[in-house]
């Protein structure tokens, strides 16, 4: 399937509010600690809005640092049990929790669509049914940890290593794909026999709580899998500080990730961080399909409003065909529609916040005053949407490489389009960020495929095609845009710890 069918085939589920999503938004959400929902020890709520709308969907907790020490207290408790159930008992736990994921899918796709604003069917395809994959990925997994035996040159040992999970890990996570960046974490910790603290987006706490109630009704131990809304300076610095916690695993903005390291190294634990990016994509003019190269471009950059880790954000386009394919990028640009994400054929939704949206103008103001050309949009939506944080998607040519523009990540609708010449001019600019997460080419010529992948310094280059995944696939960044690997096999061995044993057998 080419991804503009994949776009086509998705399908939206009706759009009237499930009872069961209006009955959960009724309820005043406590946080879940050793397998209770309680309010926060201070008794402070906080609400978290629509941003369709600016409206408050409803009220959740604000944990702090107390109640983080409580749930540390209820993981480190649940710990024994959990990490020596026998593995087909953890497995058929877990494989229970990803039934009712997808039982429930309708309702957690509704409840994303509310709290972050994403069309629904983007919910359901790429939040809900991409965590129920991560979900049962991880499932089997209790019964595939293996050690090795060593062939050592000492006569008369036999030496083995085992794999033993870390103990109490912490998971803090973004807003902008809440539901996957809380299953990616979630499945391969409990998996390998961690408990686990989540700290979800103040922005998106909705679907971690749903989860937490799943996790509940799936049978799985109390304490093992326990969840504190709150901000970032107060319950997420305080699980990164913990001395109770022996790993973190962060998904989020290179500025704070630097932040968790260094609070992280007090007590030296495990850290691995999923950061930002500021990832080219590179048409060169052997591509058979220009058309086909515009929409990848196209959803590369505009897929959850540029609210993406690996957005498309630099677009280098060779010279020779540059104006066929702005003019197509463009065209369906323009044809995007924009609007709440509960609405039938809606492509982006608004932006999470109005400081988001804040950030967003700013830099398209930047981008003009640094003497980029603005080809299309660059404003915000009136009209019908004037109430929520809508942005035309925008696109910006002749951008000066030093342009902030082109350097910082906006984390927005926001595409700045370069030309280049040669195949080694455009590795050297495209590689010439700090950042490393991602990176795609199209091309019709195999060895340049190649020589390309191997040249660009990303976690992931993806050729003829973008934002792909699969729970089998290791994913993560170099440089600025991280530490460690989430998925596949890889990230297993950053949820467990190495011991080796040496027997003296003569
Ligand atoms: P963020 O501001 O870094 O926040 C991420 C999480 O960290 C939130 O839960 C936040 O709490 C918490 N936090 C903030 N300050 C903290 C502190 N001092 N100690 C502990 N926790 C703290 O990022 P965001 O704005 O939510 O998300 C956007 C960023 O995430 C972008 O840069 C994007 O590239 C990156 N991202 C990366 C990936 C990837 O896989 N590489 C995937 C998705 C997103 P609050 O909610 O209270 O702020
Ligand atoms: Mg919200």
């Amino acid at each position: 399937m080419t991804d503009v069918e994949w776009e086509e085939s998705m399908t939206t589920e009706a759009t009237t509010i499930l009872p069961a999503v209006t009955r959960f938004l009724q309820r005043q959400h406590g946080l879940l600690i050793d397998g209770a929902w309680v309010p926060a020890q201070t008794g402070a709520t906080f609400a978290t809005l629509n941003p369709a709308s600016g409206d408050a969907l409803c009220e959740v907790a604000a944990g702090d640092a107390a109640d983080v020490d409580a749930a540390v207290a209820a993981a480190r408790r649940a710990f024994p049990g959990w990490s020596e159930m026998m593995p087909a008992a953890r497995e058929r736990l877990l494989l229970r929790f990803a039934e009712l994921m997808e039982e429930h899918r309708a309702e957690l796709a509704q409840l994303e669509t509310l709290d972050n604003g994403k069309p629904l069917r983007v919910a359901f395809n790429v939040e809900v049914n991409v965590a129920i994959g991560q979900m049962r990925y991880y499932a089997g997994w209790p019964s595939k940890l293996t050690g090795e035996t060593y062939a050592v040159s000492s006569p008369g040992y036999h030496v083995y290593s085992r794999r033993e999970p870390l103990g109490v890990c912490a998971a803090i996570t973004p807003w902008n794909y809440s539901l996957v960046m809380a299953a990616q974490k979630i499945g391969p910790a409990l998996a390998a026999g961690n408990t686990l603290v989540l700290k979800p987006a103040e922005q998106t706490p909705l679907t971690a709580l749903r989860l937490g109630e799943l996790a509940l009704e799936a049978g799985i131990p109390r304490g093992v899998f326990n969840v504190v809304t709150g901000f970032g300076a107060t319950a997420g610095a305080a699980l990164t500080r913990h001395p109770g916690v022996n790993k973190v695993a962060f998904t989020g903005s290179t500025e704070v990730g630097k932040d968790i390291w260094r609070a992280a190294a007090g007590t030296l634990k495990h850290v691995s961080l999923e950061l930002g990016g500021k990832s080219p994509l590179i048409i060169f003019d052997d591509v058979e399909d220009v058309e086909a190269a515009a929409t990848a471009a196209l959803w590369a950059i505009f897929a959850n409003s540029g609210q993406n880790c690996v957005a498309g954000s630099r677009l280098f386009v060779h010279q020779a065909i540059r104006q066929p394919l702005l003019d197509a990028l463009v065209a369906k640009t323009r044809q995007l529609r924009v609007g709440p994400g509960l609405e039938e054929g809606v492509d982006l939704g608004p932006l999470i916040s109005q400081a988001q949206l804040e950030r967003v103008l700013g830099y398209v103001r930047r981008g003009q005053q640094q003497g980029a050309e603005l080809i299309t949009g660059g404003e915000r939506l009136g009209g019908r949407l004037a109430s929520g944080y809508f942005v035309a998607p925008t696109i910006f040519d002749r951008v000066e490489e030093r342009a902030d523009i082109a350097v910082q990540e906006i984390f927005g609708p926001v595409l700045s389009v370069f030309s280049f010449a040669s195949e080694d001019e455009v590795v050297h600019r495209a590689n010439a960020s700090p950042f490393g997460l991602a990176a795609g080419v199209w091309t019709n010529h195999v060895g340049r495929a190649h020589r390309m992948a191997a040249a660009l310094r990303a976690g992931v280059v993806w050729i003829n095609t973008y934002d792909w995944f699969d729970p089998a696939v290791p994913f993560g960044g170099i440089g600025e845009s991280g530490q460690g690997r989430e998925l596949g096999r890889q990230v297993m061995e950053m949820y467990t710890e190495l011991k080796s044993v040496w027997v003296r057998i003569a």
